[in-house]
């Protein structure tokens, strides 16, 4: 006797070998039909092998079926249902007993009718199988696979349809879960370089950092960021991060109209949008980099460009070794991740120029520092040291003058006047030039002083040309200040001295205020004296300007370049208001540090 065992399998296992166990039940039912084998035997059970004979075969084949997770039936040529398995009935929601004589393409998803269509027909010739929807009675829609093959001595087809909501559902999940855990790098490699921009101590490390974390949190191939060069339109790769092996140097990128501008990078810097090179081994525009890029794995790559007030500066592109991997919400984080860093090397850069700036300043300070100190310095030494010889001029002129004026003409005794006259302005001018050398910082003793009494102590100094040309000077409430008080008082004296020495055919009237204002007090002087012309009012703080000589008025022109030095000294301004004929006002301001 011909048998055939059927393999010693698990109900589970049957399941998953669904397709070939049912074309083995229908070629072992035809055999037996045939009359090719007589009995067919069950694997080895408790009570023993059991052998089904040509009456049996039928009832196997059902049961088989009824067992089946898989929904089966067996459709007539129009694809009515004339049997079908109760787990099919189930899925269609239909009673077992109410499904015979429905058709099948009803419950098919209408846009999935032409695919049924192609399988059946298909399946009429030869197994054919797919993917569609169906549509429960209750409105269900169910993704299922399908198969569909011919019962020819049936006149019909059998169709088995395996459900796929659940590893849909699985699918679906699993993409989920993929895109979410994608988003999430992409969202801590955007916080990892914000720490990298705060800790950033240059441009280059910076850059180098947040490349880095793009490959290492984001899980890319390769990073490289580069920066345009005007000139020549051209792209220059200034950092990378990831698999390269020297891609960089065959690149050759630029941002003009030729091939090698069109590609991503180009394109994303020409039009100052992300651009993407969604498959790199078809993308028309990624010729000119396929074959070196594909040698190293990349399949598609994405730039950004690196804008600064709409101004496109540089660009960042990543390689993927996936097709098109780049979620919609990925890429929003990722321009967000590129605005920081143009906002990061925006304030690099300014910090850079401030820092430079700070530095020019700094040293400029020291130079002019410097040479303020050799200045003071030589004019201290300058006019201490002239006057030792200039004083033995003057007195041998002097000398010259006692013996030998009765001896000698009336033209040298006038020389000989000139000459001591000479000498003895050059000494004033020493002496004075040596005062002002003397108002330096070093010098000053700061302490809280009154400047009544300053004022006081100048009138006092000036006794003699007050009373001498009957001056009346008057005053207001005068504050407490910060100053080096000796030199206030010269100030004081300077100019009060000036408002008496340059009076007008009226007595002298010299009043002094002083307001509070913002963080100094202002002082004025105001007299009533022959004042002076717009075009003056700046060089009269000249040293040694005059706009007098001295046979008009007795001085050397140092009176208010010291009082200016004085006033700078305490960290004021100096300036005059004056109109000829009708007077003038010195103004001066003094930091209120009290
Ligand atoms: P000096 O009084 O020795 O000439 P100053 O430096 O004190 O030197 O003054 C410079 C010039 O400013 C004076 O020559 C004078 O022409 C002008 N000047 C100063 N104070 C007054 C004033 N109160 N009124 C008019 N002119 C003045």
């Amino acid at each position: 006797m011909v048998t055939k065992h059927i393999p010693s399998k698990t109900k589970d296992e049957l399941i998953v070998d669904l397709q070939s166990r049912l074309d083995e039940a229908e070629q072992t039912l035809n055999a037996i039909q045939n009359g090719e084998i007589d009995a067919i035997v069950t694997p080895q059970g408790s009570d023993g092998p059991k052998v089904y004979t040509l009456e049996s075969a039928d009832s196997l084949y059902r049961n088989l079926i009824q067992e089946m997770n898989e929904g089966v039936a067996t459709l007539t040529y129009d694809g009515t249902i004339f049997y079908s398995n109760a787990q099919l009935a189930g899925m269609l929601k239909i009673p077992l007993d109410n499904i015979i004589g429905l058709k099948f393409k009803d419950f098919i998803f209408p846009d999935d009718l032409k695919t049924y269509n192609a399988i059946f027909d298909k399946g009429l010739k030869d197994k054919s199988k797919d993917e569609i929807n169906i549509i429960a009675a209750d409105g269900t829609i169910i993704p299922v696979y399908i198969s569909i093959n011919n019962l020819k001595d049936l006149n019909g087809v059998y169709i088995v349809i395996t459900d796929l909501s659940e590893q849909k559902l699985h699918e679906d999940l699993k993409e989920t879960l993929k895109k979410y855990g994608q988003l999430n790098r992409t969202l801590v490699a955007l916080r990892h370089s914000s720490f990298a921009m705060m800790h950033a101590i240059d441009e280059n490390s910076y850059l180098d950092d947040v490349c880095k974390i793009i490959v290492d949190d984001c899980g890319y191939s390769m990073v490289w960021i580069g920066f345009t060069e005007p000139e020549d339109k051209k792209v220059i790769p200034v950092v990378s991060a990831g698999f390269e092996e020297d891609y960089l140097k065959t690149l050759n990128i630029t941002y003009d109209n030729t091939e090698f501008g069109n590609g991503p990078t180009g394109t994303a810097i020409k039009t100052g949008k992300i651009c993407i090179c969604e498959n790199m081994q078809i993308d028309p525009t990624f010729k000119p980099w396929r074959e070196e890029a594909l040698k190293r794995g990349y399949e598609s790559s994405l730039c950004i460009p690196i804008m600064n007030s709409e101004k496109v500066f540089g660009a960042l592109t990543i390689y993927s070794e996936e097709i098109n991997p780049f979620l919609e919400d990925e890429k929003r984080l990722l321009e967000e991740l590129v605005g920081d860093i143009a906002y990061g090397i925006t304030t690099i850069r300014l910090k850079v120029e401030h820092d430079n700036a700070e530095i020019a300043v700094q040293k400029s300070l020291i130079d002019v520092q410097r040479s303020n100190e050799e200045l003071q310095q030589f004019a201290y030494v300058a006019s201490h040291d002239l006057r030792e010889p200039l004083r033995m001029i003057t007195s041998f002129l002097q000398l010259l003058e006692r013996r030998y004026s009765d001896q000698l003409d009336a033209d040298a005794d006038e020389f000989i006047g000139f000459a001591v006259d000479g000498a003895k302005r050059l000494d004033a001018m020493i002496n004075d030039l040596l005062s002002y050398s003397k108002v330096t910082r070093k010098e000053i003793e700061f302490k809280n002083v009154t400047t009544e009494q300053i004022l006081n102590q100048a009138l006092i100094n000036l006794k003699v040309p007050i009373e001498e040309n009957n001056a009346i000077i008057t005053h207001e409430s005068l504050p407490i200040i910060d100053g080096d008080a000796n030199l206030l008082v010269q100030l004081f004296q300077n100019l009060i001295g000036n408002a008496i020495k340059y009076r007008s055919k009226n007595n002298p009237q010299i009043h002094i205020s002083a307001i509070k204002e913002r963080n100094h007090y202002k002082f004025s002087v105001k007299d009533n004296g022959i004042g002076m012309d717009n075009v003056h009012l700046e060089r009269i703080f000249t040293i040694f300007k005059r706009l007098h000589t001295k046979d008009e008025y007795e001085g050397t022109g140092i009176g208010l370049a010291i009082a200016q030095k004085i006033v700078h000294q305490h960290g004021g301004a100096i300036w005059v208001e004056s109109k000829p004929v009708k007077g003038s006002t010195f103004y001066f301001t003094i930091p209120n540090k009290t």
